[in-house]
């Protein structure tokens, strides 16, 4: 089974200046598929699990699935728990084998945070699993108002939170959100260079979904090595299965709007992966 550290993975990408898809699946067929297509592309990928989503299968049911599934693939793969605020969660996964966490106290005070998360950094340990961290937290598109730059920290802050804590990846503020944007978001590119710069630490590109291909190659030259991707495959694996019964009124046969759903994701999949320079960079 090519299950490998999270840290691995990104060292590679953040060593080679190409970035990893980290994609969010939501049940067994996407997270399948996800697989698939790195295995189709012999690209490295993370695999994430929402706190919602793990909660919606359950635990042990989810990493059943991890396990079986990536036991048909021979690229490198992880396992991630995408942002957690709640500690008892990000305890479960660790101990049941996820590869890593994103730990997500940002709606605490940076002091708090940082003393919670330097815990859950040596919990991680424990493990051998990994930790993202992040300080500013992400707004949903919908809720971007243009002066996103007001909520971001200052670097010396980011700087001394990574230090204080360890965390191997760090998911900044950079003008991104979640969701689908209106426009091109204006994103502050250079903040992710001070930060690299700074810290040495690679970092992970959240709300990429709708960003250009410019944008994502600049990011991940300046240091993106994990690039998230959720809204994308909710949006592949939701209208393919309403277009395959728009396009066959009255077929009710699971399997085929399955079949179509897979391929939809896949496609996706692969195009992030290639869009992101991570094809062909498999080792295992
Ligand atoms: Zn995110």
């Amino acid at each position: 089974m090519p299950v490998v550290p999270t840290r691995e993975i990104i060292a590679r990408a953040f060593r080679e200046r190409y970035g990893v898809a980290a994609i969010n699946v939501v049940n067994d067929l996407t997270m399948e598929a996800v697989l698939a297509a790195a295995e189709e592309l012999r690209a490295p990928v993370i695999v994430q699990t929402s706190v919602k989503h793990v909660k919606m299968t359950g635990i042990d049911a989810m990493y059943a699935m991890w396990v079986e599934y990536a036991k048909a693939v021979s690229v490198p793969v992880a396992l991630h728990l995408d942002h957690c605020p709640e500690r008892d969660v990000i305890s479960a996964c660790l101990a049941k084998g996820w590869n890593s966490v994103l730990f997500d106290a940002s709606k605490l005070s940076v002091e708090e945070n940082k003393r919670q998360c330097i815990e859950v950094v040596a919990e991680a340990r424990r493990h051998g699993a990994d930790v993202e961290g992040e300080i500013e937290g992400f707004k949903r598109t919908e809720e971007m108002t243009g002066d996103e730059a007001e909520h971001v920290q200052r670097l010396e802050t980011v700087v001394d939170f990574i230090a204080a804590t360890g965390v191997d990846i760090f998911a900044p503020a950079i003008g991104n959100a979640h969701g689908t944007y209106k426009t091109t978001p204006h994103l502050d590119s250079q903040r992710v260079t001070d930060i690299v710069e700074a810290t040495g630490t690679p970092v992970a590109l959240h709300g990429g979904t709708g960003m250009t291909p410019e944008q994502f190659s600049d990011l991940i030259g300046r240091g993106c090595a994990k690039v998230n991707i959720s809204t994308a495959l909710k949006i592949a694996f939701m209208t393919s299965g309403f277009d395959f019964m728009t396009e066959h009124p009255g077929d009710y046969d699971p399997p085929k709007i399955f079949a179509a759903q897979r391929t939809a994701v896949m496609e996706m999949a692969k195009h992030h992966i290639r869009l992101f320079g991570s094809e062909g960079k498999a080792w295992t």
